[in-house]
């Protein structure tokens, strides 16, 4: 890591590590990741990254306190402030509904269009983890909503709330475990989110001068995943980048996926996904490249990134 650390004499813009490690994808307690936003800051250091974003889902609640944290660095380090939105797309003819995650880069988290959004997704997500909570109850398994609501800890709640639950509870031994037995989209506890239309999201979130850039769009392998056409559609109504390099992606989802960003002349990225000890997956297990990043950097206008005094 110390090599990987080592400044190298650029020109001017260029970065100055010699290897930047850029990953545009991490959670954090304000919504299913289990570091806090102060711990996922520090662990991206210890893990070597150069820049993170963190994209809790459906809100900007760690923003400030990451924000913090790295100000307070005495190590090189740039904060790209996002969020993952819970979307879904409806094809043309209307016979398909998809869902799917769009991450907003850098957007005014003041714009009062995609603010009231959030606050209606962060809403949606409390009536829907209590539903699927009370269909568990009535089957008999021995959880309970304030226990959902205590993990949550005030975050965006999710299934991965629940899951933790069971596993406090005894009824299963990870939460990777809840979602292969209990939390699935097919299974009969189960209910679905009200989110966002895909379209309306992405024009919101440039509207705040945010970059929007499709999370894992192929990773969802059971279900009905987004066809050439609907990705067109995205590019249309101003998608800048796909999540190429992604756990859930096999390497020929990847080798598809950038031969097809290529033709729509969008960028690539690759993140972690990170959600601390909820998933296996670590801190810069899969990252962007620099110029991928320079390109959300130059279209984005709503907040700045957090640069530690290092970075500045
Ligand atoms: P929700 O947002 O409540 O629909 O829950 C979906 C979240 O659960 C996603 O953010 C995933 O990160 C997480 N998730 C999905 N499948 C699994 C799994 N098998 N193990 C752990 N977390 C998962
Ligand atoms: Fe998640
Ligand atoms: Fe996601
Ligand atoms: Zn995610």
């Amino acid at each position: 890591m110390s090599s990987r650390r080592r400044r190298i004499r650029t020109t001017a813009g260029a970065s100055k590590y010699a290897v930047p490690v850029i990953d545009l994808h991490c959670h954090s307690t304000a919504s299913d990741g289990t570091d806090s936003p102060r711990e996922l800051v520090h662990e991206a250091v210890r893990a070597g990254l150069t820049t993170m974003a963190i994209t809790d889902h459906d809100t900007t609640g760690g923003w400030d306190e990451a924000a913090e944290a790295v100000r307070e660095l005495d190590t090189e380090f740039t904060l790209v402030l996002g969020t993952e939105f819970s979307c879904v797309y409806h094809s043309p003819d209307d016979s398909q509904r998809i869902s799917l995650h769009l991450l907003g880069y850098l957007f005014d988290p003041a714009a009062a269009g995609l603010k009231a959004e959030r606050a209606r997704l962060r809403e949606n997500r409390l009536g829907r983890g209590e539903a699927i909570v009370n269909n568990l109850i009535e089957a008999g398994y021995p959880v309970r909503w304030q226990q959902v609501q205590a993990i949550a800890g005030g975050g965006a709640v999710g299934r991965p709330h629940i899951g933790q639950a069971l596993v406090d509870s005894g009824v299963v031994r990870s939460v990777h475990d809840a979602f292969a037995e209990l939390l699935s989209s097919d299974s009969p506890y189960y209910v679905p989110k009200a989110d966002s239309e895909v379209l309306t999201m992405i024009e919101l979130i440039r509207a705040a001068g945010g970059v929007a850039v499709i999370a894992h769009p192929w990773a969802r392998r059971r279900e009905q995943i987004l066809d050439e056409q609907a990705l067109r559609r995205l590019v249309d109504a101003g998608l800048a980048g796909i999540e190429v390099d992604h756990m859930d992606h096999t390497p020929e989802d990847r080798r598809r996926l950038r031969a097809l960003a290529e033709e729509l002349r969008v960028f690539t990225t690759g993140s972690s996904d990170y959600h601390g000890t909820h998933k296996t997956v670590r801190l810069g297990a899969e990252t962007t490249d620099r110029q991928c990043l320079q390109r959300i950097l130059s279209q984005a206008d709503g907040v700045e990134p957090v640069y530690s005094a290092q970075a500045r």
